[in-house]
């Protein structure tokens, strides 16, 4: 792709209504538009980014057996009012009147719509457990829209909702889900901590938040710093190793602000390793039984004749907030330098020719490498316009692509000069090149 044919709105400068470094580089490199208070167009390079995000999160979804559904965005008021919630949700709920005068709403979540779905089919035991997932835009009025995609009112979610026969089963649910959580964030670069989480308007009783820690973030964390060290690698899905993988995190005290109890804290954790910074929540999972299912009448028969409310849980991984996520964890914005993780990254390289007056050999080049990219499914984008060095490298270093080529004067035969941001710039052959890119996104 052509830098001069993409739709890449580059700004010069660091727009000022952007407080935070995430929402600075957005508006920079025109990934996101804003269209109204908490409501955003997204641009090319953001919509990119969220749908390789959104592409990892759908695998690693599958991957423990959610079967993927689409529920609408619209919902009736009806259900709410069967669980109770329509007049509890208060006025993060955006409601609206159909022509006929029904109530409807902009579904902030979907517990309410997803037990609807499951009562109406599933009356046996003998089809639980049932996962089902969706990745939807959500829309909460929050009181407080601000940071760009990190808080806004209309936003992508992944959420994800378990029904089980018996507590025993759900926490084995539950437990799935963690580990998936766990696998995605490592997938997408981060760190996410699990940390004992309120329920809020959810409700329920076992919950944890997943959050990676960034001084921009807005959730308040206290935990022992040695939660980093627990490794989620390799864990099988089988109950045991699951219930032990929990356990490996829940040996240490990690809570957010409203679990937060400073004796606990200070009883458990030893003072040199007492950590009370910030994150950024990125997923939420929650176990709250028959709190849905109970009201709205979603039962099975059990083994012996005798019925039960279905145990339920629900699992939700911020989408677009999760490309906020990654620019507050990789963008140096002292030096102005984005590397994105390859397995998000809007273009893997990006080649940079330095063409003279009357002499278009430096793009020819750029071209015949770009075949060749091609060919072996590597993404590059090509600055062809004419600015100087020094304003193309800086533009690229914004971009975020993880690897460069420089073609210029120094390019002699078959040697590049070849870089992976924050690294030495090496000079070597494009056999070389394809090979180190293929090897890094195989990793994922
Ligand atoms: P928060 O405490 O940040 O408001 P929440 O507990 O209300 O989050 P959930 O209902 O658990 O969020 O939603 C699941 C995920 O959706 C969150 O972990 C977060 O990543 C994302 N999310 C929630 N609200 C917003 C928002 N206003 N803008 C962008 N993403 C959001
Ligand atoms: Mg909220």
């Amino acid at each position: 792709m052509y830098l001069t044919k993409s739709f890449i709105p580059i700004l010069k400068n660091n727009p000022s209504e952007a407080k935070i470094k995430s929402h600075q580089l957005m508006l920079r490199v025109g990934m996101i538009k804003q269209s109204s208070a908490g409501i955003y167009s997204w641009l090319p390079l953001g919509f990119k980014v969220m749908k390789k995000i959104e592409k990892i999160v759908r695998e690693e979804q599958n991957r423990i057996g959610v079967q993927e559904i689409l529920m609408p965005t619209i919902q009736s008021s009806e259900i709410w009012k069967e669980s109770g919630r329509y007049e509890d949700y208060g006025e993060e709920m955006l409601r609206i009147k159909d022509r006929q005068g029904r109530e409807m709403l902009y579904g902030p979540t979907n517990e309410e719509l997803v037990t609807d779905i499951f009562r109406t089919s599933v009356k046996s035991y003998k089809s639980l457990p049932q996962l089902l997932y969706h990745i939807q835009w959500k829309f909460r009025d929050e009181v407080r829209p601000r940071f760009g995609i990190m808080r806004c009112r209309e936003f992508y979610m992944k959420d994800a909702y378990s029904f089980d026969i018996s507590d025993e089963e759900a926490l084995f649910s539950y437990n799935k889900f963690f580990l998936s959580y766990l696998r995605t964030f490592r997938r997408l670069s981060l760190t996410a901590i699990p940390m004992a989480a309120d329920t809020g308007p959810i409700g329920g009783n076992l919950s944890h938040e997943f959050i990676i820690l960034a001084d921009t973030g807005e959730s308040k964390i206290f935990t022992d710093k040695d939660i980093f060290k627990v490794s989620s690698d390799n864990t099988k899905v089988e109950k045991k190793s699951l219930d032990e993988l929990r356990k490996e995190y829940e040996k240490f005290y990690a809570v957010t602000d409203e679990k937060f109890n400073k004796k606990e804290f200070e009883n458990q954790v030893p003072e040199e390793n007492r950590l009370i910074t910030k994150g950024i929540e990125v997923g939420h999972i929650f176990y709250f039984g028959d709190k849905y299912s109970k009201p709205m009448g979603a039962s099975v028969d059990l083994p012996g004749g005798k019925k039960d409310f279905v145990k339920m849980g629900s699992y939700g991984v911020g989408v677009s907030r999760l490309v906020g996520a990654i620019i507050e964890a990789k963008y140096d914005n002292q030096n102005e330098v984005m590397k994105w993780p390859i397995s998000v990254a809007p273009f893997d390289i990006s080649l940079i020719p330095m063409n003279n007056k009357n002499d278009n050999s430096a793009l020819e080049k750029a071209n015949n490498i770009n075949n060749e990219f091609i060919k072996n499914d590597i993404e590059a984008i090509i600055d062809d316009t004419d600015e100087n060095f020094s304003s193309k490298i800086k533009k690229m270093n914004l971009i975020g692509a993880p690897f460069q080529i420089i073609i210029g004067k120094k390019t002699e035969g078959d040697l590049l000069e070849f870089k992976e941001i924050g690294l030495e710039t090496k000079r070597i052959k494009l056999e070389e090149v394809i090979k180190i890119i293929k090897k890094e996104k195989a990793k994922n």
